[in-house]
């Protein structure tokens, strides 16, 4: 796999508890937690445990991964109330807005979202 210049990055940190955060859920493969600066009432990631630096570093190999990240996403979505809709988004590289280079799929709700995005 290619690896991204910021490994570890602080996810990473966060998956083996080096720094804390507030964990929602976690299982073998994935790990779910608040984003410490949120974009509405409600802002979690979802990140597999293998640091996949970005969505267009993915190969065939990552598909089961990758539907497990979504169907994370949709189950806690539901549980945490987000039944009237929500947002999901996964920013890739520079003109993307990526930061943090440790794949992460952004679960946002609790407003009303626009479109088209800026
Ligand atoms: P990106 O711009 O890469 O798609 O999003 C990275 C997200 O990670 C941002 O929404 C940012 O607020 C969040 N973030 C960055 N560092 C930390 C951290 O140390 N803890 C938590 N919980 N979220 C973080």
């Amino acid at each position: 796999r290619i690896c991204g210049t910021q490994s570890p990055t602080i996810f990473s940190k966060i998956i083996d508890r080096t720094i804390p955060a507030d964990i929602i859920y976690e299982d073998e493969k994935c790990l779910a937690f608040w984003d410490v600066n949120p974009q509405a009432p409600l802002h979690f990631l979802v990140i597999p445990k293998t640091p996949i630096p970005r969505i267009s570093y993915v190969t065939e190999d990552d598909t089961e991964l990758l539907g497990h990240l979504l169907v994370t996403a949709s189950q806690l979505a539901k549980k945490e109330g987000l039944d009237e809709g929500y947002r999901l988004v996964i920013n890739d590289g520079k003109l993307g807005a990526q930061s943090v280079y440790h794949l992460h799929i952004h679960v946002i709700g609790g407003r009303q979202m626009n479109w088209p995005p800026g």
